[in-house]
């Protein structure tokens, strides 16, 4: 099952990500992937704060993990661009963070090897000349209820 969007500004990546938040379910593993800039983080900023999170979302370039604790959800926004190792996740004692029905957006999750629990959303951003697109592609049953309520 797919999605396919063309995103003309940035609003609409956030509208976007704001939709998905709403389709979302506890343990919803989200691997974002895309070039630099092609707006994996506009989208999560959308996601996190359509989940109800009031503030700034920014980045987790360098700390690679940020954390949202929600009154009935708890986020990890990932961003692992900088990850030099894999195993740098296993220092971070990463299998702390999976398995507790927490959501899951993780930008750069190639950078990972095979550590990261399997996506049920990918989201392909891609750049469309000044605007974006993306491409979402389910592959579990849950990955596939998300994107029936969207379309
Ligand atoms: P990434 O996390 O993929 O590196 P960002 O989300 O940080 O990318 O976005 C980079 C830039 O692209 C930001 O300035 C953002 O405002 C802009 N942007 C996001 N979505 C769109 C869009 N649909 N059209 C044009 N610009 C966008
Ligand atoms: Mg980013």
């Amino acid at each position: 099952m797919n999605f396919q969007q063309v995103l003309s500004d940035a609003d609409a990546t956030v509208n976007l990500g704001n939709q998905l938040a709403k389709a979302i379910e506890k343990s919803s593993v989200i691997h974002l992937i895309g070039d630099l800039g092609a707006g994996k983080t506009t989208l999560s900023r959308g996601i996190i704060q359509g989940l109800g999170f009031v503030g700034n979302v920014k980045s987790p370039t360098y700390t690679l993990v940020e954390p949202y604790e929600l009154t009935d959800v708890q986020i990890y926004h990932f961003d692992l661009y900088r990850l030099a190792d894999p195993e740098e996740l296993e220092f971070m004692g990463i299998r702390d963070y999976f398995n507790n029905g927490s959501i899951l957006l993780i930008e750069w999750p190639e950078k990972a090897g095979d550590l990261l629990p399997d996506a049920d959303l990918l989201i392909n951003m891609q750049y469309e000349n000044d605007q974006r697109s993306a491409n979402i592609q389910a592959y579990t049953e849950l990955g596939r209820r998300i994107l029936q309520k969207l379309s």
